[in-house]
């Protein structure tokens, strides 16, 4: 209820100078009235259900109820959409660019531009397998990264029939228009193309230019019009007489671009000195130096360079974004943050953006003053602050000072920055546990409570601190809710009961939030016996929305942040606030209405992610549903507060436990802050307008999270509000104020800087696919609550084609239309684009669960670059071939039915699923070697595990799985299948190559599409 204060308040209000004003508002103290029920003598007890806890029922206490309804609250606004669109996707949602601006770009490109694109060309159909037998390929060089890949389609074809024309049909359209599809017809096969295949498949021949006469890889292009919802290429294109094959390696490979970039920069030292620097992939092994940029495990962009104006960016349709992981995971071999104490006075600022001190700060007038990176306004230097200039301007002091010469530290706050101006209390972490039938009888509640009993010595802990700061406390529930009072000095943990659930409040203040050293013994005593006294239980029907109103009146009482461990199992049904039912309703999928079933149910949904980010209550969900549990409203709160949420369906002890606690010890475990606020702060000429993630916001700049862990990413959009200077390119700097586990309230600091060009090769050639794909997939995650699936899943394509036309307009040497250019750094960016539409939750399909699609979308909306990269291309990892003595994972091929062979075994993982998939033929030795069985027939279908055996490759397969778990923020379940056994569909759907199974375009077909919609849009 403090929202207002708290957000709007300095030191994180631009408008407002000085920092005084923090604490106005900033959480009252709780009411008296509130607790008075606990002072008074209990109203009566009764005996537990079972056991040996104390009961007391407190039933009849009421509190005024907080449940406001605020329609206003939520901002699913569409920014980076234009108006829904019913047509079929065209130039027109985005506006055709003014001419005169196409023009000015239509220059032609610089000698070493137009060389680099005829090298390149060069390699044209020599894409992957091929380069090696090429002898004029072209070596690698600096500029190279520059120069675009350019493949060959053909005219879009009649449905089934992949054009192989010969050598001379493509020659005669060079220099002249290429033969146009039609939309919304099928367009008429060219000329010859029932002619005898070219040999161009797979070597053409080189032209005199060194432009191919034969276009490489040609396409099967999908059916005109036919790219809709479901995506083209329907069962007619599959059927009919055998096809030509065409070459898939022909067209861009990600795990050529993955291998490539890993042998070019893998083992090295990003340092990140350099301004508009592009790292490394997100794949790619290296070790960050920090001199001046933020590392890109903290901050990673769409583009290094910024086009300098806001026509050019509109142009280009290239989103301007940063992904930020601003806790991170730094390695080992790393350098942890430096932590800067400024005492009393506390950080530097500039007065009128309020920044903090950086490496962007210029100083001058022999180091009296500095003139601020980001709004350009010159400070004076504060006494104590003052440094002496070398004869270059730096101050003397550069480098002894983590501000000046860093782009990641941390600065002790002060006072100023902590609520009522008081240092904040150490976190607390309560554990909920849903005691209905279900979880007992699965035999969850058991294994939740034995797994506390170790988990709870793991809590995080400062750096060389003995003990976790952390308080623990205990509730269970069903219709009604428990609390425990675990005190040190009770004998037994004494239960409380609140059956009045529509009134939320905590019975107890003493004793429910303790330190678990100290409580050890009554806590133990609880664990052990919650099974027990809950094992006859009848009761399904639970609660929900209470529980988490427990959770967060409980912090509220003990004034400190902290996280809710909730683990729940079905749709709240029972009579309380926040009561659901199931509107899982599939005949709404395809329709206008579809939004609906991802649309949070809002009131007191609503109104308790005020109150737990007004709190710093972080909410993780535990989910074990046996049916419709309506993730999008119950995963509401979690997913707005900086909470994670887990999903094991059908939860059984044997299948998925070891999951389960797996998750629940990394999540108990990892790095986090408390009540974070963060605030992304630009240099002039742009700004950040948009933030995706598990996050709140309650103004348009502040980014609200109550918690903030390693694995939450946020990504930020910016638009341009003026030109920016080339000079002094595009600066970013993402302050988070939040509280540690030891109560220490702290500024983490990341600061990045781009460069800025009037020249979009410029801005092509430094973007990154894998954070663009991020952005996308989290933009249009969050469309969709607004919009029909099918005009998000338009605007994408449409966007993509746009993206990639431009490219070719204005970048790009001259050259026939029936070949696709790609710039270089976006050239897999269309498979990452495919993939994104026929993940489950924009693929529209009645087969998928609700809550599947709904799970998905939040966990997206959470993820940074490494997760979306490896969720939207899976890593297919042939075991068969392995080299057992190698320590490296085997390098991944296509993520494509034809990269199986009957006679392997393959291993797929996207981060949230992993597969061990065994080929009809596989050798039985193998076999022997891994399950200890003499065939595949010994090995039924049916819940097949992988033992741990003593054998080189049974070693292997194993530390493979194991050091690709550790690179996982959630652990998967290896699922193993045969091939053409029933459950293979599961894994088949990862083969994001191939046509989809609940629908989408191959990756050949969307690209023959997206070819198709470029040439459209430059004619
Ligand atoms: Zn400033």
């Amino acid at each position: 209820m403090s929202q207002q204060g708290y957000v709007a308040a300095p030191p994180y209000s631009q408008a407002q100078a000085g920092m005084g004003g923090y604490s106005a508002g900033f959480g009252n103290p709780p009411p008296q009235s509130h607790y008075g029920a606990y002072g008074s003598p209990p109203q009566g007890y009764s005996a537990p259900p079972t056991g040996k806890v104390n009961l007391l029922l407190l039933s009849s206490v009421r509190k005024l109820a907080s449940f406001i309804f605020n329609n206003n609250l939520f901002f699913f606004a569409l920014v980076s959409f234009p108006p829904p669109v019913a047509s079929a996707p065209s130039m027109s949602p985005y506006g055709q660019p003014p001419q005169s601006a196409f023009y000015s770009m239509a220059q032609a490109p610089p000698p070493t531009q137009q060389l680099t694109n005829q090298m390149s060309a060069m390699n044209i159909g020599g894409y992957g397998k091929l380069d090696g037998q090429r002898p004029m390929q072209v070596p690698q060089s600096p500029s190279s990264s520059a120069a675009p890949q350019q493949y060959h389609t053909s005219p879009p074809p009649a449905m089934g029939h992949p054009p192989l024309s010969p050598p001379g049909q493509q020659l005669s359209s060079f220099g002249s228009p290429p033969p146009m599809a039609t939309m919304g017809s099928v367009a008429a096969p060219p000329m010859g193309m029932s002619g005898p295949p070219g040999p161009g498949v797979h070597q053409p021949p080189l032209g005199p230019q060194g432009y191919p006469q034969q276009p490489g890889p040609q396409m099967a292009g999908p059916q005109s019009g036919a790219f809709q919802g479901g995506f083209p290429g329907g069962p007619a294109q599959m059927a009919g007489p055998p096809q030509k094959k065409l070459d898939p390696d022909s067209i861009p490979s990600t795990t050529q671009v993955i291998e490539d970039d890993q042998a070019k920069r893998g083992g090295q030292v990003y340092v990140t000195n350099i301004r508009g620097q592009v790292p490394p992939l997100v794949t790619t092994d290296f070790t960050v130096q920090d001199q001046g940029n933020a590392s890109p495990r903290f901050m990673r962009c769409t583009t290094y360079s910024f086009p300098s104006t806001a026509d050019l960016a509109k142009q280009c349709k290239v989103p301007l974004a940063a992904i930020i992981k601003p806790f991170a995971t730094v390695p080992k071999n790393e350098t942890p943050l430096y932590i800067v104490n400024h005492g009393e006075t506390g950080p530097i600022r500039c007065n009128r953006c309020k920044a903090y001190m950086c490496p962007y700060m210029q100083f001058m007038d022999g180091g009296r003053r500095y003139q601020c990176g980001f709004c350009s306004c010159v400070n004076e230097v504060p006494v104590q602050y003052f440094q002496h200039l070398d004869h270059m301007g730096r101050r003397m002091d550069l480098y002894e000072r983590p501000e000046l010469s860093l782009g990641s530290y941390e600065f002790i706050a002060t006072l100023d920055y902590c609520k009522n101006n008081k240092p904040p209390n150490p976190p607390a972490y309560i554990f909920m546990i849903d005691v209905s039938y279900n979880n007992i009888k699965s035999g969850l509640v058991k294994l939740i409570c034995e797994e506390l009993k170790t988990l709870l010595d793991r809590l995080p802990k400062e750096e060389g601190a003995e003990t976790s700061p952390i308080k623990v406390g205990f509730v269970t529930y069903n219709k009604i809710l428990h609390f425990y009072n675990v005190k040190s000095a009770l004998a037994q943990p004494q239960m409380m009961v609140v059956s009045d659930v529509a009134e939320m409040f905590v019975p107890l203040l003493d004793g429910f939030l303790v330190n678990f050293q100290e409580s050890r013994a009554v806590v133990n005593n609880l664990l052990d016996q919650i099974p027990d006294m809950f094992a006859d239980t009848n009761e399904s029907e639970t609660v929900f929305a209470p529980v988490i109103q427990a959770g967060v009146e409980a912090l509220k009482a003990a004034e400190c942040s902290g996280k809710l461990f909730i683990f729940h199992s079905s749709i709240p049904t029972a009579e309380a606030p926040g009561k659901l039912k199931n509107r899982d309703d599939r005949k709404l999928v395809g329709t206008e209405k579809e939004k609906t079933l991802f649309q949070p149910l809002r009131g007191v949904y609503e109104q308790l992610t005020k109150d737990c980010v007004a709190q710093g209550c972080c909410v993780d969900l535990f989910l074990f549903p046996n049916q419709y549990v309506d993730i999008a409203t119950v995963g509401d709160v979690p997913s707005h507060t900086g909470g994670s949420i887990y999903k094991y369906s059908n939860f059984q002890v044997e299948v998925n436990g070891q999951q389960f606690v797996s998750d629940l010890r990394r999540d108990v475990e990892k790095s986090i802050g408390f009540d974070a606020i963060m605030r992304v702060r630009t240099g002039t000429g742009f700004r950040a307008t948009d933030f995706f993630g598990a996050v709140y916001m309650n103004n348009t700049t502040d980014v609200e999270m109550a918690a903030v862990d390693c694995d939450k990413a946020v990504t930020v959009e910016f638009k341009h509000d003026d030109t920016l200077s080339e000079e002094s390119g595009a600066v970013m700097q993402c302050a988070l104020l939040y509280t540690t586990i030891g109560g220490q309230r702290r500024l983490r600091i990341h600061n990045l800087s781009l460069n800025c060009s009037s020249q979009l090769s410029e801005l092509y050639k430094s973007c990154e696919t894998d954070a663009l794909i991020n952005f996308f997939a989290k933009s249009a995650y969050r469309a969709m609550l607004n919009q029909p699936l099918k005009t998000v899943r338009e605007i994408l394509v449409n966007q993509t084609a746009h993206m990639l036309a431009c490219y070719r307009k204005h970048c790009a040497s001259p050259s026939a239309a029936s070949q696709l250019i790609l710039p270089d750094a976006m050239k897999v960016f269309p498979v990452y684009m495919n993939s994104l539409l026929k993940t489950p939750t924009l693929v529209g399909s009645t087969e998928l669960s609700t809550d599947d699609r709904a799970f998905h979308r939040l966990l997206v909306n959470a993820m940074g670059v490494e997760e979306t990269q490896v969720l939207l291309y899976p890593r297919l990892i042939p075991l068969h071939t392995m080299d057992v003595s190698s320590d490296a994972i085997p390098a991944p091929v296509r993520c494509s039915e034809e990269r199986l062979s009957e006679s392997g075994i393959f291993l797929l993982e996207n981060g949230l699923s992993m597969f061990l998939w065994l080929g009809q033929a596989c050798p039985p030795d193998l076999i022997q070697n891994l399950f200890n069985v003499p065939s595949l027939g010994h090995l039924s279908s049916e819940g097949m595990s992988l033992p741990v055996l003593d054998n080189a490759h049974s070693r292997k397969i194993h530390s493979i799985i194991s050091s690709i778990s550790q690179q996982r923020a959630t652990s998967m379940k290896l699922l193993i299948v045969k091939q053409k056994d029933r459950s293979e569909m599961l894994f088949r759907q990862h083969l994001v190559e191939d046509k989809g199974l609940h629908g989408g375009a191959s990756y050949m077909d969307f690209l023959c599409y997206v070819h198709r919609e470029i040439r459209q849009l430059l004619t």
